[in-house]
């Protein structure tokens, strides 16, 4: 700083007021005031000749000025053009006296830059800001050699070293030789080279030590320039010479996978890549040797140090392609099964209830196509008054607490409604619960059902008849051996049944047959089957039934039928008895055959011992004995 005053002070500089003088004078003549004037020294100094002349001119000019008032005015101001032009520039002016190194004027813009008020600097020898450690070779000695451009050092006054590029010219002042020095701040952008410059270098390193295949590509041919060692190992080149010296795309066949031209699409690509920033698409590339692979390219616009080029990132897929194609072979072969199977297969999403996967079968069940039902859900395809019931079951099979949803009531596209049982069960993918539905028609197993039933019914009674009754003994018996459980069987027979006919009527004797009929079902429990086995001849079957407690039954049942008068129409009512014979399995007959007959045998006890009564078969047997 003190040296910034020193213009003043300085004995071995004193010229530097003087000249300080001078330029004040011009700045003032440039500011437009024209009758600035410098003082002249004692001593015969060449600044006071230029001063002399100045002054001269400056009293000229004011002269003129007052004879020719435009001129002063286009003069006035190209002058205030040309110092605003210096004060606005974006760049550091100062002007140096070449002689002493010093600074006799600066801008502002330089001023801002060193960070120190004017008057300091002003005076100052160059060197304390500008290329501080270049005394020595400092070029600006050489008036005659102008410095362009070149990189130097600006030290500011709070001794911080920006990177500049100056100017340097020589420029006439007061008729001698100034330097005029424009530099501007050029530290943020070395910053930013340098970094770049860093960066490059970790973005080779990275490049090198990738264990993906990186290569990179330039315009406009798009030729490699440089190919890492996993590219090399991928695509089997000896060396990255002769992976580059391949041009574009000798490293793809012909012709991609979807008939289109590699150079073609390839083009499409790197115009994409370069628009966007980046492409990542699938590349079928080939190998130095000819074998095609295929493999996921990430292509990736670089801009480094003002260079763009692209970065080609090359993985070889053809594990994850056979992975794809086996899935999708398993998938296909799935969806075969899927599709094959005779039940109708719905896969609903529990939450929305919306199907989501339909085979071929519950399309052809519901007479929707797959497009139809995968718009629809669980409770468009019930009857409206059952959707409540269904939904339900639908919740019971998710929450697993059954399997089997059985007869339950389903609508077709067209409204009419069939039977299904609906085997559930939840599946879980990826945190959402799906419910997988099978749904098997049962309305051929319903038909069937009815005919069979038909079939075993006797049309009179509509007990069970004499086919259904040996079905139903033969299932009681395996039963019973299974579980080694007692079942008795009740043989009745009316008494004196002709004389019923031929008193009443062969319709009356109808009559009496289904009013004993119904009789027996009404006294049945709901396990026991009551059969008619032939005219007037019943079989009862009562599983779980010891000899004593069928006794029991048989006894009651004869007691009602006694008490109790049949209507046989026209106000007529008639009474009649039974003769019951009972025998016991496995106690009294260990085959169906013999079980019968036990039965059989012992109703003839009964009418043998004078009817109306119930015999078993010990009984029987004893009788006989
Ligand atoms: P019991 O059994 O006491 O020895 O004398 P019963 O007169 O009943 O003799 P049996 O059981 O041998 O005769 C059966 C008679 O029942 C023969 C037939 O007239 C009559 N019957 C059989 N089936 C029907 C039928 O479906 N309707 C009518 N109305 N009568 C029948
Ligand atoms: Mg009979
Ligand atoms: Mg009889």
């Amino acid at each position: 700083m003190a040296e910034g005053v020193s213009r003043v002070t300085s004995p071995n500089h004193n010229e530097d007021p003087r000249l300080a003088d001078l330029l004040e004078v011009i700045f003032k003549f440039a500011a437009g005031d024209l009758t600035a004037r410098g003082t002249l020294s004692d001593d015969e100094s060449a600044l006071d000749g230029v001063m002399a002349g100045i002054n001269i001119l400056g009293e000229e000019l004011e002269a003129n000025v007052a004879g020719n008032k435009q001129a002063q005015e286009a003069s006035l101001e190209s002058e205030n053009r040309l110092r605003t032009v210096l004060e606005s520039v974006q760049a550091g002016i100062v002007i140096i006296d070449p002689e002493a190194h010093r600074i006799v004027d600066v801008n502002s813009f330089a001023v801002r830059m060193i960070g120190a008020p004017k008057e300091s600097i002003i005076g100052a020898v160059c060197h304390k800001f500008i290329c501080p450690a270049e005394w020595d070779q400092c070029p600006v000695t050489n008036l005659h050699q102008t410095v362009d451009n070149s990189e130097r050092v600006l030290l500011t006054a709070t001794g911080e070293r920006r990177d500049i590029i100056k100017t340097v010219t020589a420029i006439q002042l007061g008729g001698r030789s100034h330097l005029l020095e424009s530099f501007i701040d050029v530290t943020e952008r070395k910053r930013t080279e340098e970094a770049l410059r860093a960066n490059e270098e970790s973005y080779r390193q990275l490049f090198e030590s990738s264990r993906d295949a990186l290569m990179t590509l330039a315009p406009p041919s798009w030729r490699f320039t440089s190919a890492n060692q996993a590219t090399l190992e991928l695509f089997g080149a000896a060396s990255t010479a002769a992976f580059t010296e391949l041009g574009p795309w000798k490293v793809s066949p012909e012709r991609q996978p979807d008939g289109r031209s590699s150079d073609e699409k390839a083009q499409e690509m790197i115009a994409t890549a370069m628009r966007e920033g980046k492409n990542f698409f699938e590349w079928e590339h080939q190998r130095l040797d000819g074998s095609p692979f295929p493999a996921d390219v990430l292509l990736t616009r670089m801009d480094v140090g003002g260079e763009v080029f692209l970065q080609a990132t090359v993985r070889d897929i053809t594990e994850r392609k056979r992975a794809e194609q086996a899935l999708s072979e398993s998938e296909a072969l799935l969806r075969t099964i899927f599709d094959s199977v005779q039940d109708g297969i719905l896969l609903a999403e529990v939450q929305s209830q919306k199907f989501i996967m339909v085979n071929d079968s519950i399309c052809r069940m519901l007479g929707y196509s797959r497009d139809e039902l995968l718009e629809l859900g669980v409770e468009d395809i019930h009857p409206e008054k059952d959707v409540g019931n269904v939904v339900l079951q639908m919740a019971r099979l998710a929450k697993n607490e059954i399997s089997l949803a059985p007869n339950l009531p389903v609508k077709r596209k067209d409204g009419t409604v069939f039977h299904a049982d609906i085997n559930g069960t939840t599946i879980q993918v990826k945190g959402i619960s799906f419910l997988v539905g099978v749904f098997r028609d049962i309305t051929e197993r319903q038909r069937a059902e009815q005919a069979e039933e038909l079939a075993s019914r006797d049309g009179l009674t509509n007990l069970y008849n004499h086919r259904r009754f040996y079905s139903f003994l033969k299932d009681e018996i395996i039963r019973t051996q299974r579980f080694n459980r007692p079942v008795s069987l009740l043989m009745l027979d009316i008494d004196h049944f002709k004389r019923v006919n031929d008193t009443y009527g062969h319709q009356a004797g109808d009559a009496i047959i289904k009013g004993l009929s119904d009789l027996q079902v009404q006294q049945a429990r709901t396990v026991d089957r009551v059969c008619r086995y032939g005219g007037e001849e019943f079989m009862v079957i009562l599983p779980e039934t010891d000899a004593t407690m069928a006794m029991q039954i048989a006894e009651r049942l004869r007691a009602t039928v006694e008490r109790q008068p049949f209507d046989i129409g026209g106000g007529m009512m008639v009474r009649i008895t039974v003769s019951i014979g009972v025998a016991t399995y496995p106690q009294q007959a260990n085959a169906l055959e013999e079980f019968v007959k036990a039965a059989d045998l012992a109703l003839y006890a009964a009418k043998e011992g004078g009817r109306n009564r119930v015999t078993r078969y010990e009984a029987a047997m004893a009788g006989k004995d």
